[in-house]
């Protein structure tokens, strides 16, 4: 009896079991370890044998939950400081539930105006909360990635356009290699989608002055003066990875709209700097591009995977994706079909999610949230600045902080070696969670504060530890 029709009186028991699983793992997630010991042993032992006869549905949820309670990466708990990835509000979280319940596809209206409506609700907000002007037209995709994916997308077909061609209908051999000029900030999603995108990524040019990455303006001035008129798409880079450092919005935005050319901005977290007062002159000029795009799993802290894309004008995204099949809505429909302003066809209903968090909490609560990560991350560069056996490698505009271990004595070239060796044992100790990357050619550590539940005591906790574990890293000099 392995027919889920025959088994269908299990959906009940399956559910609680899961809810009382969740609100356990839930609850244990700012006290449990970040990563747990022995968590690569129990899932290389797990049995990969085909299973013929099915067991029920009780019996493998309930593996998967001991899985997660032994094995899963607390990413989403309140010191988990690696690259950038938030939490889930508990708004975001039970409406995420209620997507799978609902289970809506969102690629039209036709198969459920209920996803499609909220979305066109939920991207407005969005555009609201982040003060962009009313004629940016939003579309929920799977995250950072992809929202690049597609605002590249359209600044490619706008470009083609520009010269008289449709790469939608006749292809990329039909257009000139299509200039892209940006900082050495950007990011390597941005770049993953300008391989996929046809453009290539040994095309791009990172006109940067610094080993930081900074953007040279003045040769972003000469280059887009030597494009005579022809079209070009220009990255600004909100919020870069390793220190949360922003380009200059503004004068680029300034220059583009001279010179014509496509303006796009990359703010899958520094987006959110607009939130504050505190921080939104950073992003000053993101409302002159013609697209932006960001994160949801990010500072938004609504489940994996969302993120969002605005275009100035839609048209260039539906030109990119409109599909046309007798069964389909047609284009024309003034009821949207999301499926035609994104990659996927049939679509997750991410809109839920971020319909129910901007409503649980609004413009207020997300201010506030993001302006504790703000002085949580002034908080931490004081600790580091307090600490002689730390040393800040940058300042800190937003919510990440830059620094490296030097222990008194060592000289230059070990630190790279030490720095990573403390990077290993703080993830093997796995009290909290941290990574390095290479600044400015250094290895060193860059903690970013995401997440909705992150406090002072989780903050204090990283540099508590980072200062126990370097003592027992060995130095010789
Ligand atoms: C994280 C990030 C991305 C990619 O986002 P994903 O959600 O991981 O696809 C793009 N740009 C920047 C600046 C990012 O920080």
């Amino acid at each position: 009896m392995s027919d889920p029709l025959e088994r269908r009186e299990e959906l009940a028991d399956a559910l609680e079991l899961v809810a009382r699983e969740a609100r356990e793992y839930l609850a244990g997630l700012d006290r449990d370890p970040v990563q747990p010991q022995g968590s690569e042993d129990i899932l290389d032992a797990l049995p990969a044998a085909f299973p013929e006869t099915g067991d029920g549905a009780l019996e493998p949820l309930r593996e998967l939950a001991r899985l997660g309670a032994e094995t899963a990466t607390r990413s989403s708990g309140p010191r988990f400081f690696h690259f950038v990835i938030g939490g889930t509000t508990p708004a975001a979280l039970a409406a995420d539930w209620l997507a799978s319940a609902l289970d809506q596809n969102a690629g039209a209206w036709v198969a459920s105006p209920l996803g499609t409506r909220l979305e066109v609700v939920a991207v407005d907000w969005l555009r609201q909360l982040f003060e962009l002007p009313s004629d940016f037209k939003g579309v929920l995709v799977t995250g950072g990635t992809m929202a690049n994916f597609v605002c590249l997308a359209a600044a490619r077909d706008w470009c083609a356009d520009r010269l008289g061609a449709s790469v939608a209908d006749q292809g990329l051999a039909s257009v000139p290699q299509i200039p892209v000029l940006t900082s050495g900030y950007v990011h390597a999603s941005a770049m993953k989608s300008l391989a996929l995108l046809g453009i290539g990524k040994a095309n791009v040019r990172k006109l940067t002055r610094d080993a930081a990455g900074r953007l040279d303006l003045d040769r972003l001035g000469e280059e887009l003066e030597n494009l005579d008129g022809d079209p070009a798409i220009v990255i600004a880079n909100a919020g870069e990875v390793n220190a949360g450092d922003f380009d200059p919005i503004e004068p680029m935005a300034e220059l583009a709209e001279r010179h014509g050319v496509w303006l796009h901005v990359d703010g899958a977290f520094g987006l959110f700097a607009r939130l504050s007062p505190r921080t939104a002159p950073l992003t000053a000029g993101a409302e002159r591009a013609s697209s932006v795009s960001s994160d949801g799993h990010k500072w938004l802290n609504v489940p994996h995977d969302c993120g969002f894309a605005f275009v100035r004008e839609r048209d260039w995204i539906r030109d990119s994706y409109a599909e046309d099949a007798d069964y389909l809505p047609p284009r024309d429909d003034p009821r949207p079909s999301f499926g035609y302003s994104a990659p996927e066809g049939s679509r997750r209903a991410r809109a839920l999610s971020v319909w129910a968090t901007l409503r649980a909490y609004g413009r207020h609560g997300y201010r506030e949230m993001v302006e504790r990560h703000l002085d949580l991350a002034q908080h931490l560069a004081h600790c580091i600045d307090r600490e002689p056996h730390f040393e800040r490698l940058a300042e800190v505009p937003l919510n990440i902080v830059c620094f490296r271990w030097r222990p008194p004595g060592a000289d230059e070239e070990q630190l790279d070696g030490l720095n990573r060796a403390l990077g290993a044992a703080l993830i093997k100790d796995g009290r909290v969670f941290a990574g390095t990357t290479l600044f400015e050619g250094k290895v060193a550590f860059r903690p970013a504060i995401v997440n909705w539940q992150t406090q002072a005591g989780d903050v204090d906790l990283l540099v508590d530890v980072l200062s126990e574990l370097a003592e027992r890293v060995p130095v010789t000099v």
